[in-house]
């Protein structure tokens, strides 16, 4: 078998060789497809032995980035296109750097440098793999080959991005994280000069996890400001799909998206403002059934939710699983902002310990609300959390913010741990 030679902060580099143009770049497209859905960065580098203006507008190259790659580059022989036109000669380190910040680089049919290759076969063109079995990762063909090595039929798109998730992805997005690259050094350069962060502390941000549940008015300045201060990982969990009535406060959408599920238009957004974070999305509804997987799988939870039900359940999941919750609420002109620390300070329940009995809870579809006034209070949440996961400040532990936008008011109220919550009261 092979073995990956690439440094550990490197991305995985994988080359499909053999087989013709088309079928490789189709086999291409529908992998970067699937390995888009799965949550990863994908960059995909098209070889040409050429010119650079081979690669015309409508083929390969582009059809590569039709079908969601984040990164995409021609390669010549002489240069690096779309990069560098005039270079003098083409490098795996070249491309790689270029590549930075993407989980996989995926290379069509560039056999220079050591890189794991995956080979596709057609019946009519070889009966062989011509790559040396020991550059070889898997042969992609339905001819019924005997090499010892993986091989899938050409329709196992999803067998391909198993192997290369289990083999690369998952043990390269630990080993990014353990330095900043030149890139990330830049883009991060106004978080690196806070005082209590550094390069150490954007590397704990690139390290960490965030749950945001709801992409609407609240959860839209949340998501775009977690995403850009580079917190690694971002769920996005809404069942919605995006009405024009929305548009006027959720910023993350446009009216191209009016239709689309609201957290894949949001992944959208925020993997263009920042390729160097993987946004994981859930087109679910909170609920008993889904609610303590989702709260486990991340460090903090941020509630972007629009109602009650939802609240008391993510309150409760994050106390039960000691996790860090930051309740946000938003109607017409007035907002509210509380950090949960388990076993810290009062619960969401402890300050509003029963739902108001019937209709006494308006929505904003009755009372209306300000976008600008839900892009405040969201933007106090991610502040709280971008607090809690470097460990700076005072936090609003036990303490109730409140926003009246009319009069322009903030009033910080002083709230207890109720010893006989349901719901914290038996922590210590
Ligand atoms: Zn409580």
């Amino acid at each position: 078998m092979t073995s990956c030679s690439l440094k550990p902060s490197q991305p995985p580099v994988v080359s499909l060789v053999g087989c013709s143009n088309s079928g490789k770049t189709t086999f291409l497209e529908k992998l970067v497809r699937l390995l888009k859905t799965r949550g990863y960065l994908v960059g995909t580098v098209k070889h040409h032995r050429g010119e650079f203006a081979f690669d015309i507008a409508g083929k390969d190259t582009w059809r590569h980035a039709r079908a969601g790659a984040d990164r995409v580059a021609l390669a010549t022989p002489t240069g690096f296109g779309l990069v560098r036109r005039l270079a003098s000669e083409l490098s795996l380190p070249e491309i790689i750097n270029y590549m930075s910040g993407v989980d996989i680089v995926l290379l069509e049919g560039f056999k220079q440098g050591p890189q794991p290759k995956i080979e596709l076969v057609r019946s009519e063109i070889s009966q062989q793999p011509v790559c040396t079995p020991d550059e070889l990762l898997a042969v992609v063909s339905d001819l019924p080959l005997q090499l010892g090595i993986p091989c899938f039929g050409l329709e196992d798109i999803a067998g391909v991005a198993d192997m290369i998730e289990a083999r690369f992805i998952k043990g390269a997005h630990e080993a990014v994280s353990r330095s900043l690259s030149r890139q990330q050094k830049k883009r991060y350069h106004r978080n690196i000069m806070l005082p209590g962060v550094g390069e150490q502390g954007q590397l704990k941000l690139l390290q960490s996890s965030a749950l945001v549940v709801g992409a609407g008015g609240l959860g839209s300045p949340i998501a775009y400001y977690l995403a850009a201060a580079g917190i690694g990982r971002l769920g996005l969990a809404d069942a919605d799909t995006v009405d024009f009535s929305n548009l006027q406060r959720q910023i993350l959408h446009t009216n191209l998206d009016v239709g689309r599920l609201k957290v894949a238009s949001a992944r959208d957004k925020l993997t263009a403002v920042n390729p160097d974070i993987r946004v994981e999305i859930y087109p679910e509804r909170i609920s008993q059934d889904n609610v303590a997987a989702l709260v486990n799988r991340y460090d903090i939870v941020v509630d972007a939710t629009d109602n009650l039900d939802s609240r008391y359940l993510l309150n409760r999941a994050c106390l039960e699983a000691g996790k860090p919750f930051i309740y946000g609420g938003v109607l017409s002109l007035v907002g509210q902002v509380l950090t949960v620390l388990p076993g810290r300070g009062p619960c969401f329940r402890c300050i509003f310990r029963q739902p108001p009995a019937g209709k006494a809870v308006k929505s904003t579809a009755e009372v209306g609300i300000l976008g600008a006034v839900a892009g405040i209070i969201g933007s106090i949440q991610a502040t709280e959390a971008v607090k809690y996961l470097l460990n700076q400040g005072d936090l609003l532990v036990g303490r109730l913010l409140t926003l009246d936008a009319l009069s322009m008011t903030f009033l910080e109220v002083a709230v207890q741990r109720d010893t006989a919550c349901p719901d914290c009261g038996c922590l210590g």
